[in-house]
């Protein structure tokens, strides 16, 4: 987590650097690039090199909000009213764009953020989807006709836009996450105020770029970076913000949720997972040494949906632990821009910390590293956040490294001895985003998909890989309900609207004149 209440601490600035000549980024407001009346700024360091500075973004303020949630509001007149199909060409056309720089955004994004190229690519892919996605849904935003209950009379409900939408995302996904909350609220007419994290901005500038060299009208989108409480609480309180999108850590997004509440405001939070991989004795092991490895230390463990609970059945535990810590400690760590490289560094130097953290907490409480638990400094790891990849051994369900999300390339392994306490295990935490069963029994997968508590489950597959057009989300503590992804985000940026029109010329009343 970036905990950023009180300033800039997000971005790791390398102490050897006091003067940097960086490019420069300014916020983007009712279509001009303008600097933030702080007149302050951040960078943005990479996490592979921390004397490589990608970029120097604007510390914006309250005000800076004021001036993009204005901009947002007079966009809203217009953009309200264009056409659904056409803002899909828009979106259609930024796609296009996306595509043809596919290569340059994901260089940009492993500059800024870490993950190996293959990540990076997919993240950029992530956005084009979505593009396409939503383009489509110009054409359909369905909504649908009932008969009403009165002679010579028609009902209908319509999907109206919700007005100036206010997002916040985090680092782990920089240009996959806006996209799911920018193209979502933009096809439903929709403006928006971004704020993406400190550590990531640069990916969401892009994206942002490429709808607006596909021809999206100024004040539509506006970017204003900064630290949550400079910019992102002010924004969650700013009475011309009509609804809010969050993407981050449970513990922030409570208090983004609370905040929206005592503002009436709508409020979609998508946060922490905890997520469980069970491996039942019938499994194919390979397969699931495969879906153990890339859920686990894809993106280097900092994903959302990352598998960081290994439940394997005792009959199989042995040997598959052997294996899967043989392939962690095989694994290439290294600088993402490099295509032989398998897992990049982690974000900062705080993340680094929380994993080392971690693993001290669940050596004290019992359990065992198996492999990995330190952060990697020598040679040309010393210029990064590199972590080992780490496997924690006789874990407990009770214990804190199985309860609390680590966020880094740390995964833990509990044995289970039948299906039940599989599921029992999997259920008895705080969150439910993701979960995944290995197994060749179709009785016990369907049995999983039914019992398990979580937004996702995946048969034979990793934690990871969710597709821009299903529902994405989770429960308990994970998510307030809400959906991202395929039609579950149209449900969020559009507001239902009954239609009534009475062509009887008489006066009919509802529930009284329904006898004649
Ligand atoms: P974070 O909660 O620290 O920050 C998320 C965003 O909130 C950042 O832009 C940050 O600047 C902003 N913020 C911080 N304090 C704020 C405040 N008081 N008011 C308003 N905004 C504030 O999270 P992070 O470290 O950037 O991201 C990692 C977390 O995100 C993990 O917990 C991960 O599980 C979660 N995540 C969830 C999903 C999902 O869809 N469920 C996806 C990706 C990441």
């Amino acid at each position: 987590m970036t905990t950023d209440g009180s300033g800039y601490s997000g971005v790791f600035v390398p102490e050897e650097i006091s003067h940097v000549s960086a490019q420069l980024f300014k916020n983007l407001i009712g279509g001009r690039w303008v600097t933030a009346r702080t007149g302050k700024t951040f960078l943005n360091v990479n996490p592979a090199r921390k004397d490589d500075i990608v970029g120097e973004f604007q510390a914006s303020g309250p005000e800076d909000v004021n001036d993009a949630v204005a901009a947002a509001a007079e966009a809203f007149k217009t953009w309200r009213l264009t056409p659904a199909p056409q803002r899909g060409e828009i979106l259609n056309r930024t796609g296009q764009v996306l595509r043809d720089r596919k290569e340059q955004y994901a260089r940009d994004m492993t500059r800024e953020m870490g993950k190996v190229l293959a990540e990076t690519r997919g993240d950029v892919q992530e956005a084009i989807d979505c593009a396409f996605y939503m383009a489509g849904e110009g054409r359909r935003l369905f909504g649908h006709t009932t008969p009403s209950e009165l002679r010579n009379k028609f009902a209908m409900c319509v999907r109206m836009p919700v007005g100036v939408c206010g997002m916040i995302t985090p680092w782990n996904f920089p240009m996959a996450i806006p996209s799911w909350k920018l193209l979502a609220a933009l096809i439903c007419g929709n403006t928006c105020v971004i704020k993406p994290a400190q550590d990531t901005p640069l990916s969401t500038f892009n994206l942002v770029q490429a709808l607006v060299d596909a021809g999206l009208p100024a004040g539509v989108v506006n970017i204003v970076t900064g630290s949550g409480s400079q910019v992102g609480a002010p924004l969650v309180e700013h009475a011309g913000v009509a609804a809010i999108s969050f993407t981050g850590s449970s513990e922030v997004g409570r208090q983004v949720g609370m905040s929206a509440a005592g503002h009436y405001k709508p409020c979609s939070l998508e946060m922490g997972g905890k997520n469980a991989m069970i491996v039942m004795e019938d499994a194919n092991l390979d397969l699931a040494l495969d879906g153990a490895l890339w859920g686990s230390f894809g993106t280097t463990g900092q994903r959302c949906t990352a598998t960081s609970r290994i439940i394997v059945h005792r009959a199989v535990a042995k040997e598959f632990t052997e294996k899967l810590v043989a392939r962690a400690k095989a694994l290439k760590v290294g600088d993402g821009l490099d295509e032989s490289v398998q897992m990049g560094p982690q974000v900062n130097h705080s993340q680094i910390e929380t994993s080392a953290k971690y693993c001290e907490i669940a050596k004290n409480e019992g359990a065992k590293i198996l492999t990995g638990g330190h952060a990697l400094r020598d040679g040309a790891y010393a210029n990064g956040h590199f972590f080992e990849a780490t496997v924690v051994g006789g874990v407990k369900p009770g214990m804190r490294i199985a309860q609390e999300e680590v966020f880094g390339p740390v995964v833990s392994v509990l044995e289970c001895a039948d299906f039940d306490e599989a599921i029992e295990i999997a259920n008895g935490i705080p969150f439910g985003l993701s979960t995944a069963i290995y197994t060749r029994d179709v009785n016990q997968a369907f049995r999983a998909v039914r019992d398990l508590e979580a937004g996702i489950t995946y048969v034979n597959a990793p934690t990871i890989g969710a597709e821009v057009h299903l529902p994405f989300g989770g429960v308990k503590q994970t998510g307030n309900g809400h959906r991202e992804g395929g039609i579950g985000a149209l449900e969020f940026f559009t507001t239902w609207k009954s239609v009534y029109v009475d062509y009887s010329d008489k006066l009919q009343r509802a529930q009284i004149d329904t006898e004649e």
